[in-house]
């Protein structure tokens, strides 16, 4: 695909893409509607594991931008889709991670279990109240040759305080503990990608990756085999991005310049 104008469908990222932190980026509302008018259909798809469909529904509609459930795809919902190509629907599992992973994993038909006995696969989306005791169970069940699943690799995230262990620092303390390593579904893995252009069921060649960060949404598209378009209105920088090796196909200051380039209307 050549021609930005050529696409099919949009897979967004969020944060630095549509706000920065808790502050609407400009433009969404614009793009939104004519992304609608055109009847592209698009998928918004996060690494956060703790985020759910209200959540992103109420931000999204502050921002005037109405949106369906099939609209949203978190690495935790992903990682509970994905894991039926490795583990039957109906088993057991262990799930080291916030309500919305067990809801995630409930919802795709897995028994999630308060110990880790017996359990199929071990699943780890960012515990807010982690203990020793959940690694514990986690690190028997991997000892044992459950399946090792881990919703998104972020090693940190911000905070007011500074920076604060994310899941990749969960999975790496699992990984320490049992020398086994865990199958990554989110961003720079491709399998988000994958499962959200699967949703919406256009061609890979011809869905373009939208995101700020060369390094997990660039990459990740290009693993999946997307086209890529990076935003500068979040992390990488236009100086960071001419002096990469990793090239999106398309580079956009903003959603503004993005949604002029959409395909004209039939
Ligand atoms: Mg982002």
């Amino acid at each position: 695909m050549k021609l930005f104008s050529d696409l099919q469908g949009l897979i967004f990222d969020m944060d630095g893409v549509l706000w920065r932190g808790k502050k609407p980026l400009s433009g969404v509302r614009e793009a939104f509607s004519r992304i609608r008018a055109r009847q592209i259909p698009f998928v918004l798809a996060t690494n956060n594991a703790s985020q759910t469909f209200e959540e992103v529904r109420a931000r999204m509609e502050g921002m005037g931008v109405a949106i369906e459930p099939h609209e949203v795809l978190t690495s935790a919902v992903g990682a509970a889709s994905y894991l039926k190509q490795h583990v039957p629907v109906g088993a057991n599992v262990y799930a080291v991670g916030g309500p919305a992973l067990h809801r995630a994993l409930e919802d795709a038909g897995y028994g999630v279990q308060d110990s880790s006995d017996g359990v199929a696969a071990v699943v780890v989306g960012m515990d807010w109240s982690l203990t020793w005791e959940k690694l514990a169970e986690a690190s028997y069940a991997l000892m044992d040759g459950a399946f090792f699943m881990g919703t998104n690799p972020d090693v940190s995230f911000p905070t007011e305080r500074g920076l604060a262990p994310g899941n990749g620092a969960i999975l790496a303390a699992l990984e320490t503990a049992t020398g086994r390593k865990a199958t990554i579904f989110g961003k720079p893995e491709p399998h988000l990608f994958t499962e959200a252009v699967q949703r919406i069921g256009t061609a890979l060649s011809h869905t373009v990756a939208v995101g700020d960060r060369l390094e997990t949404d660039i990459l990740g598209g290009k693993r999946a085999g997307l086209p890529t378009a990076l935003v500068l209105t979040g992390v990488t920088t236009a100086e960071q991005a001419a002096g990469s090796d990793l090239q999106p196909d398309w580079i956009f200051e903003n959603m503004e310049q993005l949604s002029r380039e959409l395909p004209a209307l039939a």
